[in-house]
């Protein structure tokens, strides 16, 4: 019989977000303070050894698509010998990546090589300024170019903008007017409370907001049909070669259909974003469990995925102060 990771709810969990560290050479305000993140010990981070040992596991188990996160996947030494053994690996069938833009053309190729087709770019601003404010790091230019050279490539690029109030609200009809030359997708996030600080406002640029504030200034936007999954509403305006979409990162209304589970730098194992680690597999590992064992640890904490992020919120017993590059984004 098909080995499968499925809920009490009845999803498949198919999809896997791999954290590969928590180190960052940014500083996006939403993720992390400016000072004194206390970054992981090397000793700490599963090993390539032991992630590749976990990925074996998780795709003999029907996981076939991996997106590799962080922090900042291109700032962990060996990382592309990492992908190149991956792309190896058999039963993983898409492998994408997600980057604040910290790669060379030299790592661009061999992605290529490799046969990673699409890459989602964290990008906030188009004006170098509030990039800056945001990102805390002058790399707009370096950024802007690593997606135009991404696109030259053939790489199916999305942008991610995290939209927040006083931030970049005026960001973001400009990232619209870009899909009209460019054939991207920019994504609009709403902030989640995963900014390592504790404290949170709830967002008021909300899925809804954003949509109506696009929609009095876009009237013929078209919906597009979105993917089985999907966590964005889709849309473009006729004529223009890209596309965009509204995720309701805080709002939620996605869970229904969630294919994910999460695994981070450090092993911890979750089932939502919002909720506990569910397990440490690291730890699991390091103890010299079995595979059997490992294997058990894992089916047991699929199993109970919560119903949803509000659910895995409520089994929290504080507010969630995580960094979202601790947790994998
Ligand atoms: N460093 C890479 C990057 O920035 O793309 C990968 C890791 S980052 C944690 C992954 C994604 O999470 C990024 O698109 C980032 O914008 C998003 N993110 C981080 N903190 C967030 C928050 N508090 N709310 C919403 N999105 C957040
Ligand atoms: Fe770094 Fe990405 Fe977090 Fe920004 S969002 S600080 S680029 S991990």
């Amino acid at each position: 019989m098909e080995k499968t990771l499925i809920d009490q709810y009845g999803r498949t969990l198919n999809y896997l977000r791999l954290s590969v560290t928590d180190r960052c050479n940014f500083r996006c305000y939403y993720c992390m303070p400016e000072e004194g993140v206390n970054f992981v010990e090397r000793k700490d981070l599963l090993t390539y050894e032991e992630l590749e040992y976990l990925l074996a596991i998780f795709s003999e188990y029907g996981v076939n698509k991996v997106r590799i996160t962080g922090g900042e996947p291109f700032v962990r030494k060996g990382i592309m010998d990492f992908l190149e053994k991956m792309s190896r690996m058999q039963g993983i069938n898409q492998i994408t990546v997600t980057s604040n833009g910290t790669l060379d053309r030299d790592q661009m190729i061999i992605l290529k090589r490799l046969g990673i087709k699409k890459i989602n770019i964290s990008l906030d601003s188009l004006n170098r300024q509030r990039f800056f404010e945001i990102t805390r790091r002058d790399k707009f230019d370096e950024v802007f170019q690593c997606i135009l050279d991404l696109l030259g490539m053939g790489f199916d690029v999305k942008l991610n903008a995290v939209v927040a109030d006083k931030k970049n609200i005026s960001d973001i009809l400009p990232f619209i007017e870009l899909t009209k030359a460019y054939d991207l997708s920019v994504r609009f996030l709403e902030e989640m409370p995963f900014n390592g600080s504790g404290s949170f406002e709830v967002p008021k640029w909300n899925h809804v907001v954003l949509y109506e504030y696009i929609a009095a200034a876009y009237p013929n936007l078209i919906k597009l049909s979105d993917e089985k999954n999907s966590t964005s509403a889709n849309y473009r305006i006729p004529g223009y070669k890209g596309s965009f979409g509204i995720i309701a990162s805080f709002s939620r209304t996605f869970c229904g259909t969630c294919n994910r589970i999460r695994l981070s730098a450090t092993g911890e194992f979750r089932t939502c974003l919002y909720g506990p680690a569910n397990t440490n597999l690291r730890d699991v590992l390091r103890s010299g469990a079995s595979r059997e064992e490992l294997i058990r640890e894992i089916v047991l904490a699929v199993a109970k995925k919560e119903k949803d992020g509000f659910e895995a919120e409520a089994r929290q017993a504080e507010a969630p102060k995580k960094s979202m590059s601790f947790l994998g984004g």
